[in-house]
């Protein structure tokens, strides 16, 4: 697709460089244009800051028509539309935040023969496509005039269940390739697996698309994952001051509190930092968005809400003060540190009852989703995707605890890459400390501490399994009795913190899952039960476990 000379070559040269003010294509670039300005559906998987704006907005300045761009916020719509205004590319867009006469004007504009030279792109959220009778009739109308001449789906993993930013309005956009089939569609995505992709292309009804997709290194990306600890905000004041004094950055947070006090705490500590998240009024969030991109605020500290769209390039430094929930996710947020191609870190504080806590958010927010399902959907779906965000979670836990491998092959091989860690050059923590390894077979302790859950009625936490495993003789040791039981201290020999590695790895096989409850007075607490279907192997000596350990530092 880049080789080749196509009518409007010429064109994209020009137009790129007047219009739109670049000196060259960035990787990739040109040849999606030729794919989609050729008539073909095209699937675009690229890093956030690839530049995939400019695969559709120059061809809608070319081509005659309209685009029609599928967008999920708002706020990333009227940042593009500004962006458009500035250049002279006429766009506008329909939300339900519009006054209903100005969304008339823009429906009654849109079906006039003219229309195609008043707009060049009309971006809509994906509600307006899926509830707005009025915007798919006027499609209707400029398909049959052959003025609909791209459909742009932005943020296209959202589409699928498996993704980790499923949003029920975008699984209706199927019936756009249905409606308008002569109209090439173009699916762009900073983040999606093998099987999200797969999901993606089959509920927008591309059979025969054409994937172009970029390598997911970052290379200017430093990834740590350091262990959180109670003074992990001090931890963090310690970092931003030794690495990034005075420098932009995000921290991202579990829970709406959470961003409040690690904000407070910031700010206590000498740091300018705001908190934002979605309990805020959309006043409020907007002005803290807007002091951040101004450099009038240092540090943002958000829930997952904020970024999509996040258009600044200097951000030095995302650090995750709690445990992402998917590897997918993770990405992407750490993605958003240095679009400007600039060194910049992604610190991510993580400890074992993070995941306690995240597992029982996603556990809860899934039974509220069943309870009410407001946009249909069977309940077998529903307890699919719990399933997957279960394992996405896991997949997390497994990325943390791994002390040994390369974090960007480690992450890329999530994304389907392959990637040879001496490229790393020491930017992650695992490359930096060198370490030698060696491999242990853990089959035994593994075998141990399934024996063990099983002994204690699988009704105790990980971590008092741990201690009766390491023989402690304390009050809650005690008062199960648990001393006498044979596998009591079994395990006092082992290194610190082997036995506790080789436990969660058993989570994050699945073969021990843990049941997480919350108290009648809101605490979060947690019991390991046993998968005997696939703990099976292990029992009866078929399922051998090995696992890389750090060897001591010379
Ligand atoms: P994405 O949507 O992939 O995250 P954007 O389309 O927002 O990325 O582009 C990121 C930044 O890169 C923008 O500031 C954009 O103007 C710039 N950009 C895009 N293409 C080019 C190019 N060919 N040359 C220089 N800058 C570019």
């Amino acid at each position: 697709w880049s080789s080749r000379d196509f009518s409007w070559t010429k064109e994209l040269e020009v137009h790129n460089k007047k219009v739109f003010g670049n000196r060259s294509f960035r990787p990739n670039q040109r040849e999606i244009i030729n794919a989609t300005m050729s008539g073909s559906d095209v699937f675009v998987l690229m890093p956030t800051g690839g530049g995939k704006s400019l695969t559709y907005q120059l061809p809608a300045f070319i081509d005659e028509g309209i685009t029609l761009v599928v967008c999920p916020l708002v706020s990333l719509i009227q940042d593009q539309i500004m962006h458009l205004l500035q250049a002279n590319i006429p766009a506008t867009y329909l939300s339900a935040n519009l006054e209903w006469t100005e969304q008339q004007r823009i429906l009654r504009d849109l079906s006039s023969p003219a229309s195609t030279c008043n707009y060049k792109l009309l971006y809509v959220t994906p509600e307006k496509i899926a509830k707005s009778d009025a915007l798919l009739r006027q499609l209707e109308i400029l398909y049959s005039r052959g003025h609909l001449s791209r459909i742009v789906i932005d943020e296209a993993h959202c589409v699928s269940q498996w993704g980790h930013d499923f949003r029920p309005d975008y699984q209706h956009l199927g019936l756009l390739k249905k409606k308008f089939p002569e109209t090439p569609v173009l699916a762009l995505t900073a983040t999606a697996t093998a099987s999200v992709k797969e999901d993606v292309v089959q509920a927008l009804g591309l059979a025969n698309c054409i994937v172009f997709r970029q390598s997911f290194n970052r290379s200017n990306l430093r990834y740590i994952v350091m262990p959180k600890t109670k003074k992990c905000l001090e931890d963090i004041d310690c970092f931003i001051r030794k690495n990034h004094h005075k420098e932009c950055g995000i921290i991202y947070c579990l829970s709406r509190m959470d961003c409040e006090k690690v904000a407070e705490q910031l700010r206590k500590y000498g740091h300018q930092a705001s908190h934002y998240h979605g309990s805020m009024e959309p006043f409020d969030r907007a002005e803290v968005q807007r002091l951040w991109s101004k450099d009038k605020i240092n540090i943002i500290c958000a829930t997952v809400a904020f970024g999509m769209g996040i258009n600044k390039p200097d951000v030095r430094f995302v650090i995750h003060h709690s445990l992402p929930k998917s590897i997918e996710g993770y990405h992407q947020e750490c993605g958003r540190a240095g679009r400007d191609g600039q060194p910049s870190s992604c610190v991510l504080y993580y400890n074992y009852s993070d995941y306690i806590r995240v597992k029982h958010m996603i556990t809860q927010g899934s039974a509220e989703q069943v309870t009410s399902r407001p946009h249909g959907g069977s309940l077998s779906s529903h307890v699919q995707a719990l399933q997957t965000h279960k394992e996405n979670l896991l997949s997390m836990v497994s990325y943390c605890e791994n002390d040994v491998d390369c974090r960007r092959l480690l992450q890329l091989i999530h994304f389907g890459e392959t990637f040879d860690p001496s490229h790393c050059a020491k930017t992650c923590d695992n490359c930096l400390k060198g370490l030698r390894w060696i491999e242990k077979d853990v089959t035994n302790i593994a075998r141990e501490l399934v024996e063990l859950v099983l002994a204690t009625r699988q009704a105790c936490s990980s971590s008092h399994i741990l201690e009766v495993y390491r023989g402690a003789m304390n009050q809650n040791v005690k008062k199960s009795c648990h001393e006498n039981l044979p596998l009591h201290g079994a395990g006092k020999n082992l290194a610190k913190g082997e036995a506790a590695r080789v436990l969660r790895h058993l989570v994050t096989e699945g073969i021990l899952t843990e049941d997480v409850k919350k108290s009648d007075y809101g605490s979060v607490s947690s019991v390991l039960k046993v998968n005997h279907t696939k703990a099976g192997g292990l029992r009866s000596g078929n399922h051998i476990i090995v696992l890389k350990f750090p060897t001591p530092e010379q």
